[in-house]
């Protein structure tokens, strides 16, 4: 069974490894650790070891494991992530995710449709020009 790709805008790397996609968390204070995301839309479980010491409304700059580019979408808004999804027939999403811990909104966007996800997502809505159709 063919699954959803996720990869690294900057170096193409594959993010997704078994059931989980990989990123290095870095924090405002200089801590770095591992965090395991669930690769369904819509599903915020975040999985780290505890010394990371995660507390929610905290910001953590996501980075890719492989190249280490952080992956903070700074042109839409600094608090968001963007990794790339392809799906299984080949479509190609961006994804955009909070960095915000406890923070529950993503956003799948393919051309001009974007998909919203999360209880959280009005929150940066305002900041993808014209919004949903
Ligand atoms: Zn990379």
């Amino acid at each position: 069974m063919k699954q959803n790709e996720y990869l690294c805008p900057k170096c193409g790397g594959f993010l997704k490894v078994n059931v989980k996609i990989i990123f290095i968390v870095l924090k405002d204070d200089g801590k770095k650790g591992i965090i395991l995301l669930n690769p369904e839309l819509g599903d915020y479980i975040r999985i780290a070891h505890s010394t990371l010491k995660l507390k929610d409304g905290e910001r953590l700059s996501f980075l890719c494991p492989i190249c280490h580019s952080d992956l903070s979408a700074n042109e839409i808004n600094r608090n968001l992530a963007r990794i790339i999804m392809i799906d299984e027939n080949g479509t190609e999403y961006k994804i955009l995710f909070s960095e915000i811990q406890g923070e529950k909104c993503s956003y799948r966007i393919c051309k001009k449709e974007i998909e919203v996800f999360g209880e959280d997502s009005s929150t940066y809505m305002n900041y993808f020009g014209s919004g949903p159709q």
